[in-house]
């Protein structure tokens, strides 16, 4: 059949294999050219679902996405019960490494890195971990939060300086080192794909995140008795496992996708526009966090505030990935494969016919094995 909108031969299907795009002008959702209704890297999930585990973690297939799904739950659960059980210092641990370490796992369970382990995680993890302590040393250096303390006699006091540095200074700071590590891969021309610089700069991030935790919580860690009243620790602790974590690795992620797309030549506002979004994200996060948090303001609110920002900085991760993939959908050649989000046995070039997904976000042992299986057609047909 002929496709209603890139106007190529492709085989039956509702959604064109050649540009993703719906089949038929009619499209129920809206737009059938950008269906935004199925999110390309998971076609089960619209753009604008605030999904943490199918946005950061975008090689995952179905069912992999349902593990992590549960080893998340499993380990903020297990945190849960340490703060319940007064394990204070277990629970800060626990929780600086989850996201981390299941982000660790991921990136070995979809082989995102293809046949360099080593460089790739020394340049993003690795990278964002060394970048933490750099930088969170040197904060620490300039502003000390126990001898500046603003409110010794726990009356609400507002210190402009500690709202301009930690608000505002320190973000943009961050903003810029965090990026690093991932720009300077050395062999980052194996990984032109805008969705492989989402996931090296989310990783970058997470480094990052886990040595800032770590660094600012030291002091905490090393004069905490081993067991204490859990009290209000349940705020913080939700900010170190889960808030931190995804807004530091979203704002990196956002934004080393941004200059793998420029390196692509297709720079537009829609990426512009992320690099300002993962900016005024992580000021609101971090400058409105300490100005709510120097008010007598119940600390929950911080939370939602905060939880709020991170949701909307992952949609518009989603929304610039989404269209990145639907633009970067080089004609593959046509392989059999089974699609890692429907399950389907699919003759497929850049898009799965069936769900729509975006063969360039599926596992690299998935595209690896077409890609043998297209070069033996082609040498079988040679010999024809
Ligand atoms: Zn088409
Ligand atoms: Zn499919």
């Amino acid at each position: 059949m002929r496709c209603d909108h890139c106007s190529h031969d492709v085989p039956d299907g509702v959604f064109c294999t050649r540009c993703g795009a719906h089949q038929g002008t009619t499209y129920e959702f809206g737009n059938a050219r950008t269906r935004e209704h199925r999110y390309a890297a998971h076609p089960a999930e619209h753009v604008a679902q605030p999904s943490v585990i199918t946005t950061l973690f975008p090689h995952l297939g179905h069912h992999k996405v349902h593990e992590f799904r549960w080893a998340l739950i499993v380990g903020l659960a297990g945190v849960l019960v340490l703060y319940i059980a007064g394990l204070i210092t277990a629970a800060i641990l626990v929780s600086a490494f989850l996201v981390p370490v299941l982000y660790l796992i991921y990136l070995y369970e979809a082989q995102v890195y293809k046949d360099e382990p080593a460089v790739v995680l020394g340049f993003t993890i690795g990278g964002g971990v060394i970048a933490g302590i750099v930088v969170t040393l040197l904060v620490h250096l300039i502003y000390n939060p126990l001898a500046n303390n603003p409110n010794p006699l726990g009356q609400p006091t507002i210190n402009i300086g500690a709202v301009l540095l930690l608000g505002v200074l320190v973000p943009v700071v961050q903003e810029v080192i965090k990026p690093l590590p991932a720009i300077f891969l050395p062999n980052r021309a194996d990984f032109p794909e805008t969705v492989d610089g989402l996931v090296f700069g989310v990783a970058a991030g997470l480094g990052f995140s886990l040595a800032e935790t770590l660094i600012n919580f030291s002091s905490t860690i090393a004069s905490l008795p081993a067991h204490v009243e859990p009290g209000n620790w349940i705020y913080p602790l939700a900010t170190i496992a889960v808030l931190q974590p995804v807004l530091q690795g979203s704002a990196t992620g956002m934004i080393v996708a941004t200059i793998w797309r420029q390196r692509l030549g297709k720079l537009r506002g829609r990426e512009i526009g992320g690099i300002v979004m993962a900016l005024l994200a992580h000021l609101a996060f971090s400058g409105g966090g300490q100005l709510l948090a120097q008010t007598s303001i119940n600390p929950l609110f911080i939370i939602i505030w905060q939880a709020a920002i991170v949701g909307a900085l992952l949609v518009y991760i989603r929304y610039l990935l989404h269209h990145a993939l639907l633009e970067e959908a080089a004609h593959m050649g046509f392989a059999e494969t089974v699609c890692p989000s429907c399950h389907m046995h699919i003759v497929a070039s850049g898009f799965c016919p069936n769900c729509g997904m975006a063969l360039t976000a599926a596992p690299s042992h998935i595209k690896r094995s077409r890609r043998e299986r297209d070069e033996a057609t082609t040498r079988t047909t040679r010999r024809g």
